[in-house]
This record gives structure tokens, sequence and C-alpha cells, in this order.
């Protein structure tokens, strides 16, 4: 926290992004009429220290840093007060116990993480460096404890949320989970965090439907393989395709008394705006309509910014607040707000560190943003993404409730088209 005074990269500007003017507080984006509002329970923020000690080499993307700076980055916020403190929960993690864990993984994985992880520290001690263990995932002697947090930091924000503590919850997590498989380790994930929460929502709290909204630039292959079978948690992911990991084509439907509630969104590379804000409003809010989920889970991955090295895609910090907002009052129409926000990827520092912050700031119901990157350049083309949705609608049946834009009017962007208000 010693470098929070001076980090370069506080955006100067917090702007509430409804409004033209370019430097106002979080605060003017409020209603004035606060005092008839009913009283709003804070956000709880999950993160714990430890989650650090997962050493990774030189140049790996998936550093400590984003992490480190992310945390600095809202607690300066707080410290500030343009991040009201009484908005805020933290809560500090808890591992994951092996029997949660088992929800999703084998017994055989679990203690092949755990055996290889004290094996490395009996070696070389416990300031050995990063060991590969799998493709695209090492381990350092931290790594079995910091997995551990990052799968049952969720959890403790489940719970902050069933027992009236808080009204929705972020988990500040690393490494990643939505890669991992039952029985392996792959793309710089250890467990799969999400997933584990989403079994932990129904046993715990018997929330027995669970929809999963996934946004990182990458398809959450190891979710969807969790889930392929159940027809009680619902994946819905958008991802750059054909990319890493190479699966989710909109045709992976889910399998058994499971086939439907998987519901792939794969778009091409360039995607920004135009494209993700009609999906959300008029594919994900029908598939959330039909469900009805008594709890909501984001992977959020902040990989699909325009600045990320690892994606290809034209989103910006208003975009992924926008999108955040979106499932966010989702969850307020259909499950008492409760919602959990489990991070994912992003991998160009300011970019995550920043949108890391305005995820809280959308948790705890402004739509301020921290950009000091602005939007992606000029698109000359667009993708349809008419053609786009009407395919999903054909493979998933949907029709009825959709939402209109959010910002029309508002916002200009060169690739934005026209609002069609046709079939809304
Ligand atoms: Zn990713």
């Amino acid at each position: 926290m010693a470098d929070t005074p001076d980090m370069p990269d506080t955006p100067d500007t917090i702007l509430p992004t409804s409004s033209p003017a370019p430097a106002e507080s979080i605060e003017s984006a409020e209603p004035e009429n606060q005092q008839v509002e009913p009283a709003r329970l804070p956000t709880a923020l999950v993160y714990d220290p430890a989650m650090l000690d997962h050493h990774v080499p030189e140049e790996f993307p998936e550093t400590p840093e984003r992490l480190e700076r992310g945390i600095a980055l809202i607690e300066a916020l707080i410290a500030e007060e343009t991040l009201p403190a009484e908005r805020v929960l933290r809560q500090d993690a808890r591992p994951a116990t092996l029997d949660e864990l088992l929800t999703v993984h084998t017994p055989a994985y679990v203690a092949k993480v755990q055996l290889a992880v004290e094996r490395l520290r009996e070696r070389a001690g416990d300031d050995a460096g990063p060991v590969k263990f799998a493709t695209d995932v090492y381990i350092s002697p931290g790594s079995y404890l910091a997995a551990t947090l990052a799968a049952g930091a969720p959890l403790v924000a489940l719970d902050a949320i069933g027992e009236g503590r808080a009204h929705n919850g972020y988990a500040l997590v690393r490494p990643p989970g939505h890669h991992a498989r039952p029985a392996q380790a792959m793309g710089f994930c250890l467990f799969n965090n999400v997933a584990v929460a989403a079994r932990y929502a129904q046993q715990r709290w018997g929330w027995q439907k669970v929809l999963i909204v996934d946004y990182d630039v990458h398809h959450g292959n190891g979710t969807q393989e969790i889930f392929y079978n159940d027809p009680d948690v619902v994946y819905f992911s958008t991802h750059q395709y054909p990319w890493y990991p190479g699966t989710g084509a909109s045709t992976e439907l889910g399998e058994g008394v499971g086939k439907g509630a998987t519901i792939n969104v794969p778009l091409p590379p360039g995607s920004g705006w135009s494209v993700y804000d009609p999906i959300f409003r008029q594919v994900l809010w029908p598939v959330a309509d039909r469900m009805k989920p008594d709890v909501i889970l984001l992977s959020a991955g902040f990989d699909a910014h325009w600045m990320d090295p690892l994606g290809d895609m034209r989103l910006s910090n208003a975009d992924f607040s926008d999108m955040t907002l979106e499932v966010a009052e989702m969850a307020d129409r259909y499950c008492d707000g409760r919602l959990v926000v489990v991070q994912e990827g992003g991998y160009h520092l300011d970019a995550v560190t920043q949108c890391m912050a305005t995820t809280l700031v959308a948790l705890t119901g402004s739509d301020g943003i921290l950009d000091s990157l602005g939007l992606a350049p000029p698109l000359n083309s667009r993708w349809n993404d008419e053609a786009i949705i009407s395919a999903l609608y054909q493979l998933h049946d949907l029709a009825g409730y959709r939402r209109k834009p959010r910002r029309q009017g508002k916002r200009v962007t060169p690739e934005q088209k026209p609002e069609s208000t046709a079939g809304e």
C-alpha cells in the first residue's frame, strides 16, 4: 500500500457515464433525493494478500501486480472518499475446504496440486521460484494456499449476502479459475473458483438456480464442462472465437438434461460495444428472464479490453461498467440483488486495475467509471450483430423480454450504429 499516494495510473477523472461533464465526482451520479431510498446494504469485497504469493515467471501475464495494484487503487478511492467507505464491507478470504473443492474437482486432482506444492517446498524451500505444473500453469510454495483462498473468497461473499450483511459481492482473486477442469489445471487456473461458488450457493444457501455470466475474452471451458449436464446451472459466455482454449462454439449447448443450459456467444475479433451491448440486452436478458435465477455469478475477466495483450476485442472501461451494471440489474430483478463477481483474466495492468475499481463502484450502485485509457480507436467496419443474435434466438428458442440501450444518445463511438427500436 506504500505506493498508493503517488500511484501513477490513478485516473484523475471519475466520470459519471450518464453525464456529459468530464470531471465530476461519483456522488453526482446519484439521485438527489437519496433520503427517500431504502438503505442499501454494502458490497462485500473479499480479498487476501496471500493470493499474491502465487508466483509466476518473468513476463508471465497473470502477475501478482494485477491484484496488488487493483486493491491499492480501491483502497485509495476509499481513503479519499471517492468511494464511500460505508458502501464496502471488507472481508478476509478463507481457504475453500477439501469438501468444497471436491464438489467440482476429483480427489486425485486436488491431492496432486497439494502434493506438488508441498514437494516443491520440501525440495527448494519457502523461497523457491515458480515451476511448471501444467500448460500455462506454474506453482510456487504459496500456490496451494493462494488457490484455495481464490476458491474460498466467493464463498465468503455468498455468506455475507446470505446472512443479510451485504447486497452483493466482489471476490478479487487470483489465480483465476474458469479454465480449470475437474481433473486438470490449464490457462493460468488451478481450481475453478466460480464453479465451487455455484455448488456452494446451492448446497449452503439453497439457491438452486445459478446463472453464471462470463465476459472474459476466453471461453470458460472448465466451467462449461463442470455444468454441461446440469439444468440448474446456466452458463452464459461471450468470448473471442476461435481463440484459446478452442471451445465455446454456439452449437455446444449442454447435454442430457443440461441441454440448452450452456449458452455460448462466440464473437469475431474486433467486436466492441456495438456487438456486446445488443447481446447483453437481447440475448442475456431473455435467458435470465426465462430461468429466473436464485443467484448470479459473474466471471469477470477484463481481457476483452481494447488494450489487452491477450485478446483482440474493443471494449473500454465504461463498457465493462455497463455490462456489470446490466448483470447487477438482472440480479435486482430476479434474485434480490444476489450477485457475486469473481475475478478472472485481464492482463493490461492499467486496464485491469481500473476495471477492478470500476466494477466495485458499479456493484455499490454507481455508474461512475475510472478510465485513463479511453475508447478503442475508430473502426471502419462493424460486425453484423443482428445476424449473430438471430442465430442465437434460433439455437436457444429465445423470445420476448429485451432491454433498451443503457446510454442511448449519450455515447457516440465511431462504430456505433443508429439504434433501431424494431423488436424492442
Ligand atoms: Zn481470459
